[in-house]
Formats: C-alpha cells, sequence, structure tokens
C-alpha cells in the first residue's frame, strides 16, 4: 500500500517538472525565474555603483532595473484582462527594447570611457524606440484594415528593430572590450529567445511548445552569461586597482611604499634580510642630452634586470627617481656576487650604468628597521658614487659612524 502511495507522488512529481517547463503557468515561471536573475545582477551593480561611483555602474543598475520593469509589466500582462492587454504589450514591447539598449551600452561602458559620438548613438536609438511606439499607437489612425491586422503591423516595428539592434551590437561592440567570445555568446542566446518569439507571434498558428521553451527559459541562461560577464570584469578591474596601488606606473617595480612594508614585515619576524640600494650614474645627463624619453626606457630596461634578478629570491621596487631598491629574502645569497651580477647586466645591456650599495641585517637580535636598513644600503650606494661609480659597496658600520 504504502509503495503504491509513493510511486504516486513520484508520478506527479515529474508531471509537475513538464507542467513548470510547458504547462499554463510556464510563463510565470520563466518570468519569476528571470526576475531573480536580474535581482542578482541588481544588488551586484547597486553596490558597486555606491562604492565605486562609476558611469558603468550606474549604467549596469539602470538598464537591470528597466529589465526588471519589463518582466513585472510581462507578468502583469499574463494575469491581467484582455483589454488591459493590448496596452501592456506596447509597454512591455517598448521597455524590453530600451532596457537591451541600456544593457548593452552599459557593458560597452566597463570597458571604455563614453566619447560623445557614442552618448548620440545611444541617444539616437533610443528615440527610434520611441518613434516606433507611437507609430504604434497610431497606426489604426493612419491606416485602413481590419483591427487585427493593424494591430500586427504596429507590432512587427519594434520586434524588427530589436533584431537589428541584435546585428548591429554584434558588429561593433565585441572588438571594443574584453571577454569577446562570452558577449557573443550571449548575443546569440538573446537572439535565438528574439527569433524563437517572433516565429511564433508571426509564423505559426499555434506556438510550438519548444520555441516557448526557449523564449521562456533561454531567458534564465542570457542573464546568466551576463552575470558572468560583469562579475569577470569587476574581478578585473579590483585586481589591477589593487595592484595599481602597490606598483610603479613606469616600471612595474613595487613602490616605495609597498617595499618598506614588506621589508618591515620580514624584519618583524626575525628573518634575515638584505637591501640592494642602487642609482643609475649620470642620468640628468642623459635626460639633457638624449631626452626623457629615453631617459624613462633606460629606467624601464634597468627596472627589468631588477625584476629578473629578484624574481625567486625577493622583491624589486623603484624607490624615487632613478633609485631602486631589491629586499633579498633568500639568506643563503652571497650579496656581494648578486650585486655584482646586476651592475655587470646592467652595464653590458642598458647603455647606463649603475652604483650599488647594499646592507645586511646582521643576526635576529639586530633591532634595525627597514628604513634603517634602506638607510645603510643607500650610504653604501654613495660611498660607490663618491668612490668612481659604476660599483658595488657593502655598508660596514665604519661606513655608517663616517656618515654621521
Ligand atoms: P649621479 O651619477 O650622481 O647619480 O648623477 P645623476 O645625474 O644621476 O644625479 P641625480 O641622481 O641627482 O639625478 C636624478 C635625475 O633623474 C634627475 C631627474 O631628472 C631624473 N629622473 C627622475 N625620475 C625620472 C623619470 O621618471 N624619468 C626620467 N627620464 N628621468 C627621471
Ligand atoms: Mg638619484
Ligand atoms: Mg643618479
Amino acid at each position: 500500500m504504502a509503495k503504491v502511495e509513493s510511486t504516486r507522488t513520484f508520478v506527479e512529481a515529474t508531471l509537475n517538472v513538464s507542467e513548470l517547463l510547458f504547462g499554463p503557468y510556464a510563463r510565470l515561471y520563466g518570468y519569476a525565474g528571470s526576475l531573480v536573475m536580474l535581482t542578482m545582477i541588481l544588488v551586484m551593480s547597486v553596490r558597486l555603483f555606491t562604492s565605486r561611483r562609476r558611469k558603468a555602474y550606474l549604467s549596469l543598475t539602470a538598464s537591470v532595473l528597466v529589465f526588471l520593469v519589463y518582466y513585472v509589466v510581462m507578468i502583469a500582462g499574463s494575469l491581467f484582462g484582455a483589454q488591459d492587454e493590448a496596452r501592456l504589450d506596447l509597454a512591455a514591447q517598448t521597455i524590453h527594447v530600451v532596457a537591451f539598449i541600456m544593457m548593452n551600452r552599459a557593458i560597452y561602458q566597463l570597458y571604455n570611457s563614453t566619447q560623445k559620438r557614442h552618448h548620440l548613438y545611444f541617444y539616437a536609438s533610443l528615440l527610434l524606440t520611441l518613434l516606433l511606439a507611437l507609430f504604434r499607437i497610431f497606426v489604426p489612425s493612419l491606416f485602413e484594415g481590419a483591427p487585427e491586422q493593424l494591430a500586427e503591423l504596429g507590432r512587427i516595428g519594434p520586434d524588427v528593430y530589436l533584431l537589428l539592434l541584435v546585428f548591429i551590437c554584434f558588429i561593433f561592440i565585441p572588438a571594443q572590450i574584453g571577454q569577446m567570445r562570452r558577449y557573443q555568446f550571449g548575443l546569440l542566446v538573446f537572439f535565438s529567445i528574439h527569433l524563437s518569439y517572433l516565429i511564433n507571434r508571426y509564423m505559426l498558428e499555434t506556438p510550438s511548445p519548444v520555441l516557448t521553451f526557449v523564449e521562456l527559459y533561454a531567458p534564465l541562461l542570457y542573464y546568466f552569461i551576463l552575470f558572468m560577464l560583469f562579475f569577470e570584469r569587476i574581478v578585473e578591474l579590483m585586481q589591477a586597482s589593487m595592484h595599481s596601488a602597490i606598483t610603479d606606473g613606469l616600471t612595474g617595480l613595487y613602490n616605495r611604499r609597498y617595499m618598506l612594508s614588506k621589508t618591515n614585515q620580514y624584519i618583524r619576524l626575525g628573518y634575515p634580510v638584505s637591501v640592494l640600494f642602487s642609482d643609475i650614474d649620470n642620468f640628468k645627463k642623459l635626460n639633457d642630452t638624449k631626452g626623457h624619453h629615453a631617459g624613462d626606457e633606460a629606467l624601464k630596461a634597468v627596472a627589468r634586470i631588477m625584476m629578473e634578478e629578484s624574481e625567486e629570491i625577493g622583491f624589486a621596487g623603484r624607490f624615487g627617481g632613478e633609485e631602486m631598491v631589491v629586499l633579498v629574502t633568500d639568506p643563503s645569497i652571497d650579496m656581494g656576487k648578486f650585486s655584482e651580477k646586476v651592475r655587470g647586466r646592467i652595464e653590458a645591456e642598458t647603455g647606463v650604468t649603475v652604483s650599488i650599495g647594499y646592507s645586511k641585517t646582521k643576526s635576529r637580535e639586530d633591532d634595525v628597521s627597514a628604513e634603517q636598513l634602506i638607510a645603510q644600503a643607500d650610504q653604501a650606494m654613495y660611498k660607490a658614487k663618491t668612490t668612481g661609480k659604476n660599483k658595488v659597496v657593502k655598508f660596514t658600520v665604519s661606513l655608517g659612524n663616517a656618515a654621521k
């Protein structure tokens, strides 16, 4: 007996799944699913806009809101009676086109700063939407014919226009943004949704269940793709801003603040560390004779060598104009040999030379600060400058005393 019961519940459950996908309420379920997905994107974009105030996040928030309004209208349309339906249908169709335009503009803005020309395209496409909506309203007074046919004539304008917009986006936007393939895939999904709708609406006597299914449930995939697109872009932007907060724009080396905090961190933990301090020789003269650009190129070339040489043993940073430091955290490194190698490579490969000083923490009990350790290496570098340049000098206590 109990077995029969459970079988029946199971059958009912499977029936409900097909009801869900194809039944009389499928439309509502599909819309509800889209509402949930869009709400997720909305929460994300509002959060981003309140903390970052970028135009793209505002556009994104606005476009998601318009999409949400579209679904509210659609739900209202399928709940209310037929006489409201025509007006709701007009509203829904217009809002849908507007939402699509706004969404694609938001995606564009996530990757580009908008120029005047693009504002123009945006407003022109919105204006055209409005004109098509007005056309739809006035069709009955402009033409003669059966009301049914006139209604169809009015509504086909915005529908074809939306199809055209998908093509325009597909042609012009991918090259302007990252995640090209994902964006194109999204458009393809949107295209198949819209095409299913068009075929169902204009070409078939009774809607095909398969096309209705695509029409109702493929939007979930579309919004998921959008969500992924925004998510990826935001992670990308966050990483970039984190990176730019600790690095130097010209050379890509860590900046002074980061180098100081990193050095302090190692010292506090009691690890033995060494600091190499370098300054390019006669750099002013290079700037004066060959120009600032040549100076910048030399800086980059020196920085690249610093980066390569420090890669597995520590961190390289730009400390000031043409002063670079390397924090060496690998205690097995012979600093004399290491500094000499760096100096030799720079002389051989870059067209400039550097004077180098270095200093080491002595023991765990040595309570030198990062600032002091770097100042010691700087003093040693200064000694290298005053005794002929293009050489390496090690910091010693007598050097420190001499400086005082
Ligand atoms: P010394 O051998 O004694 O170090 O001589 P120097 O000419 O290098 O003297 P100093 O260190 O005082 O000169 C630093 C010069 O570096 C001054 C400034 O014009 C140049 N400089 C600083 N930052 C940059 C930069 O980002 N790009 C370029 N091209 N030049 C820079
Ligand atoms: Mg200098
Ligand atoms: Mg110099």
